[in-house]
This record gives structure tokens, C-alpha cells and sequence, in this order.
């Protein structure tokens, strides 16, 4: 067996432990003689498991008790429709457009209302973030709409947008447990888990109890109603069994780390090492205004299309995989999630050297 050092954005790398220990389990669930992927969601043994995670989850983040904690499906982007449905009372909402995954939310949300662009960043391809300090935000608003981390173009939201009161609504797929963050100051967190927890098919969601009502858009079906899940503790119907069960082991993984405030200190030693190399090189240069960058995503060029596709090549070569950049922007990407350690980011910084010298 042999590991590479994994850059995907995702699905992603995920801790080694956590995956040693899915796989002891495999077979027999602590004695019971089935693996999780085959036992019922109404039975005690599972039960036990999505408490645990949900636990967990709650102890690590700090989440309020007027939070819901919801494990749903159908990846990120079907919240872009579940939250318009569900939040736009009196159909509108404004949006702040930080690259394609914002921009996505914001067009599905033109399909139940007036979704206001309020800020957005596009013109310069997505490389900053905008100033949210005095937005005009509408009086009649719903909720204000972010990506946190913009997984793409590497920026990440590093002061929360004033919403003038209204309740802030995030997308933070690529940054989810990155860090600490203060729950009480958003009305939903969400993400798909596939990005920096575990595996794809689960969705979390973090919803304050106020908003999640029968008060749905006419027509909003059952499985797409918050309260649907809310009320019955993300098992209204087979929830994502075995994608859960191995979030609630990187849950335990992270705590064993030291929680969130260990993890940002890693991820800032990690990310520091890789951006003062980009700050000094003279062949690969940051594509992010450096006050917006992201912890977890990093992407750079060296200004050479055809160069940049040897680079990504001959590292893969090298056993630095999947760091070619988006296809909508080209260059290269290395995410750098909780689970990548920093011997990772040293083997991508010795190989980036010795490249520039080959390059020079
Ligand atoms: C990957 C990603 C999505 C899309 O997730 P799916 O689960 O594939 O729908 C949405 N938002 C962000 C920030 C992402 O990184």
C-alpha cells in the first residue's frame, strides 16, 4: 500500500487514522456482526452513532441550543434551492456574488423570487473580497447569502459582511472545522461534508430554530422542508448511514487533535509555509490579494499555460496529486484541508523548488 500526498479539492483527503479505523470496522461494528453500511437507521447501534456525531459536532463547533443540527442529502447544491424555499418569506434576498459557487446559489435563488446581487467580486475573477462593512442591504430581505470559502478562487471571508439585522445565511463546504467560528452570528452554516469532513452524500446544516417553520414557498416538497428533518432528527427517511458515521469519526479525530483552535493553528503554520514560498519565488506567483487568502484553498500559476500543465504532470509524477487548478480558471490548486498534514505542504514546497530551479 502506498499513500500520495492528496491536493484534491474535493472529495478529499481524509485523516489516515479515521480510515484505519473504518476499515478494522469494516466488517463487524464492535460485535455485532455487520458493518454500519448494512445495519438499519432505526436501530439502537446506529442510533447511538448519529447522536455521537451530532454530539460531537456541537461540543466542537460551540453550537447554541437554539441551533438545529440537520444531516441531510443532494450535495451542497441543493440547498441553493432547500434555503430560498424555506427562508424567502417575503421573496427576497440579497447575495453576495465571491465566485461560482455563490454565483450558482444566487441564480437558483432567482427562481423563487428576487434575489438582489449586493456586492460581488467577478470583476476581477473572483481574486478578492469585497468591502461588506456598508452593503444596501434590502429592507425586506429574507437573509443575507454567503460562500465563505470560495473553494475555486482561493479567498475566504476573513470579517462576516454587517447584514444590517438580517439573518446571515453560509456556504462553508471548504472551510467547515477549519477554525473556530462564532455560530451565533450566522442564521444557517452549512456544507457538503465532502470538502473537509468526510465523505460525499452528507450535507450538515446548522439552522437557528426560528427559521425553520411550516411557513414554506407554496409547493415546497416535503423531503426539501427543513422542519421535515428538523422534527425527526435527520431520519425522516434513510438518512446518508455510513457517510455520517465517518464524520462522526473525524469529529472524534478532531477533538483528539486538540479542536478547532489546535486545527487553526495547523492550517495557518500549513498555509503560511506555502504562501511566503509563493510571496518569494520568481517563477509561481498567488492568484488572491494576500489579506483575502484562504487557509484551505491555494491557487497559482506560474503565467505559463503550458507550463503550469508540466508543473501539475510531473507532480503527479512525484506523488503530489490532483493540483491542477479548475477548469474554469486553469493554473494549479493545492487544497490543503485539515486532514493534509504539513509534511504534505513541505513535499509540494520542495518539489515547487526544485521545479523553479529546473525552470529558471
Ligand atoms: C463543492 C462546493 C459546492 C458544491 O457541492 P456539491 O455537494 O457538489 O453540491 C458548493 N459550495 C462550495 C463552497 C463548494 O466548495
Amino acid at each position: 500500500m502506498s499513500r500520495i500526498w492528496n491536493f484534491s479539492a474535493g472529495p478529499a483527503v481524509l485523516p489516515e487514522e479515521v480510515l484505519r479505523e473504518a476499515a478494522e470496522e469494516m466488517l463487524d461494528y464492535r460485535g455485532c456482526g455487520m458493518s454500519v453500511m448494512e445495519m438499519s437507521h432505526r436501530s439502537k447501534m446506529f442510533q447511538e452513532i448519529i447522536d455521537q456525531a451530532e454530539a460531537d459536532l456541537r461540543e466542537l463547533m460551540g453550537i447554541p441550543s437554539n441551533y438545529k443540527v440537520l444531516f441531510l442529502q443532494g450535495g451542497a447544491s441543493q440547498q441553493f434551492a432547500m434555503i430560498p424555499m424555506n427562508l424567502m418569506k417575503n421573496r427576497v434576498a440579497d447575495y453576495i456574488v465571491t465566485g461560482q459557487w455563490a454565483k450558482k446559489a444566487w441564480q437558483e435563488a432567482k427562481l423563487f423570487g428576487t434575489a438582489n446581487k449586493v456586492a460581488s467580486s467577478e470583476d476581477k475573477t473572483f481574486s478578492y473580497i469585497p468591502d461588506c462593512s456598508d452593503l444596501p442591504i434590502s429592507p425586506e430581505a429574507d437573509y443575507v447569502y454567503i460562500c465563505e470559502n470560495n473553494t475555486i478562487y482561493g479567498t475566504k471571508f476573513h470579517t462576516l459582511p454587517d447584514t444590517k439585522g438580517k439573518p446571515l445565511v453560509a456556504d462553508v463546504s471548504s472551510c467547515f472545522l477549519s477554525e473556530p467560528v462564532d455560530v451565533s452570528r450566522y442564521g444557517i452554516i452549512y456544507g457538503g461534508v465532502q470538502k473537509n469532513i468526510g465523505p460525499a452524500g452528507v450535507v450538515i446544516s446548522i439552522i437557528r430554530e426560528d427559521l425553520i417553520t411550516e411557513d414554506v414557498l407554496d409547493g415546497t416538497p416535503t423531503m426539501l422542508r427543513f422542519k421535515t428533518h428538523a422534527d425527526n432528527g435527520s431520519m425522516y427517511n434513510t438518512p446518508p448511514c455510513y457517510g455520517i458515521y465517518i464524520c462522526g469519526k473525524v469529529f472524534q479525530w478532531l477533538k483528539r487533535q486538540g479542536g478547532l483552535e489546535a486545527m487553526r493553528a495547523r492550517n495557518e503554520r500549513k498555509a503560511k509555509l506555502l504562501y511566503d514560498y509563493l510571496d518569494q519565488s520568481s517563477l509561481f506567483h498567488g492568484t488572491v490579494v494576500p489579506q483575502d487568502r484562504s487557509l484551505m484553498n491555494v491557487p497559482f500559476v506560474t503565467g505559463d499555460a503550458a507550463l503550469d500543465a508540466e508543473f501539475v504532470k510531473e507532480a503527479s509524477a512525484a506523488g503530489l496529486a490532483n493540483l491542477k487548478g479548475h477548469r474554469t480558471v486553469g493554473g494549479m490548486r493545492a487544497s490543503i484541508y485539515n486532514a493534509m498534514p504539513y509534511e504534505g505542504v513541505q513535499a509540494l514546497v520542495r518539489f515547487m523548488e526544485r521545479f523553479e530551479r529546473a525552470h529558471r
